[in-house]
């Protein structure tokens, strides 16, 4: 047999184990203690090292590809996406410039402007294509800060923070931690900023926003993770100026935008100057696939380039300029291929279907007698079994049941399980299934 073979029977056998546990039991992952050797001194068969990885391997996964994986918001894979990555890993191109892989580059090019049409942004929005949404959130930030300082006279690529015009930084009460990673990476610091209060649902109280002087970064966040719910974009994005940069974490939020059902709740967001979001998330590509959106394309630019005598700096697109990193995956690949697959309607297709059935679970789990603490407005459910320790042991009890996988959080001072309906793969039958498993093992 040789190593490609392995690899497909292993691949169809996985992804057509439907019945799986979708968490790993004790003993799979006590079983990865396999993998604890030295590391020996001679080569070995590659087929070997691959049989090893697919056998030993497989049952150390959380199945998040398939469709009761309810945990964090989490996408799966559509087939398109999944197998351009194969390809575009089996081509191992380096995407930074257009002149490593003119096909990398292409596609890239293609998939922005596709994703900036679908999404309904501005024709001069700058589009990188990053890890996930904690690094879109870090190259938006560096974006708003190179840009903002230039306002005032200061040149951050150059001459650093050190001396600079200090920032304002306006974040909600419940700002993701992401966005608090990234403002920490870029120099702005996690607890340098002003956190304006939220109501029951996590969005920001626009009429308790402080007053804005002098250069400042307001961070809206469209998509709560835990509540689903979204900030008033229309009035936040309203308070853009010369010297005030509105920055939206729309990590799975901005996928509303496909569904005229949803897009509602992101109206306003084409006027923010700055989004992150994930691909790995709701368009359902394989990790890792973030996004950011400039508005105005030269102020990504203008915060990413670099500029060395060996570097090209023709008319054509170059995807480094765009992004944090030189040497990179060409991520625009399996976007493309999610994209050219689903079209339109297939992409509004997944995400109005994930909240149908957000909405069926919230039902079922009411009528069942138990608490749903958010309002379910898009994928993300919210449910309490009582006591906080019940909660709890009923999360746990539903990890080794193996239905489905869900994870727990605390919101606004109590327990709660999360669901998060995010994948393509994700039917009715999935649904109904786990909360069969949650009245066997919540009554139990
Ligand atoms: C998931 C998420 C992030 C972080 O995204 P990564 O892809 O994990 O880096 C940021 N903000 C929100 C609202 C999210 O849901």
């Amino acid at each position: 047999m040789d190593l490609f073979d392995v690899f497909t029977g292993h691949a169809k056998k996985y992804l057509s184990d439907t019945a799986a546990s979708v968490f790993p039991s004790p003993d799979a992952i006590a079983a990865l203690d396999a993998f604890d050797t030295p590391l020996q001194d001679e080569s070995i068969d590659p087929l070997q090292v691959i049989e090893l990885l697919s056998s030993s391997g497989a049952d150390g996964t959380v199945r998040s590809s398939a469709g009761r994986y309810f945990g964090f918001v989490t996408g799966g894979s559509v087939p398109a996406a999944l197998v351009a990555k194969l390809i575009l890993t089996v081509w191992d191109q380096n995407a930074a410039l257009a002149i490593q892989s003119p096909v990398a580059a292409k596609l890239e090019m293609v998939a922005a402007g596709w994703l900036i049409d679908l999404l309904g942004l501005h024709d001069d929005t700058g589009v990188g294509f990053v890890t996930g949404a904690t690094m879109a959130n870090f190259t938006a930030l560096v974006s708003a800060r190179q840009h903002l300082l230039t306002q005032f006279g200061w040149n951050a690529a150059a001459d650093g923070l050190f001396g600079a015009p200090p920032i304002t930084v306006i974040v909600g009460g419940e700002v993701h931690v992401s966005l608090l990673k990234a403002l920490n990476l870029a120099g702005f610091g996690r607890e340098r900023v002003v956190r304006v209060p939220v109501d029951g649902q996590g969005r920001m109280d626009v009429s308790r926003l402080p007053r804005i002087d002098g250069p400042t970064i307001v961070c809206a966040q469209a998509g709560n993770v835990n509540t689903g719910a979204f900030d008033d974009l229309k009035i936040l994005t309203g308070l853009a100026t010369i010297s005030t940069w509105v920055h939206v974490d729309a990590a799975f939020g901005l996928w509303a935008a496909v569904s005229p059902r949803l897009a509602h709740l992101v109206k306003g967001i084409e006027a923010a100057d700055s989004i992150a979001t994930d691909a790995h998330k709701w368009l359902n590509v394989p990790y890792d696939c973030g996004l950011v959106f400039v508005r105005n394309r030269i102020r990504l630019i203008n915060a990413m380039t670099s500029g060395a005598a060996y570097l090209p700096t023709g008319d054509v697109r170059e995807p480094f300029q765009f992004v944090p990193e030189l040497s990179r995956e060409a991520r625009g690949i399996p976007v493309w291929a999610a994209l050219r697959s689903l079209g339109r309607n297939g992409i509004r297709e997944i995400v109005e279907r994930n909240c149908e059935l957000a909405t069926r679970f919230g039902d079922a789990m009411v009528a069942k007698g138990y608490n749903v603490l958010n309002d379910v407005v898009l994928n993300q459910v919210l449910v309490s079994f009582g006591s906080d320790e019940r909660t709890t042991a009923v999360i746990r009890a539903l990890e080794r049941d193996g239905t489905a996988w869900y994870g727990g959080t605390t919101w606004q001072g109590r327990v709660a399980m999360r669901i998060s309906i995010s994948s393509w793969a994700t039917t009715e039958t999935d649904v109904d299934r786990a909360i069969e498993a949650i009245d066997r093992v919540a009554s139990g």
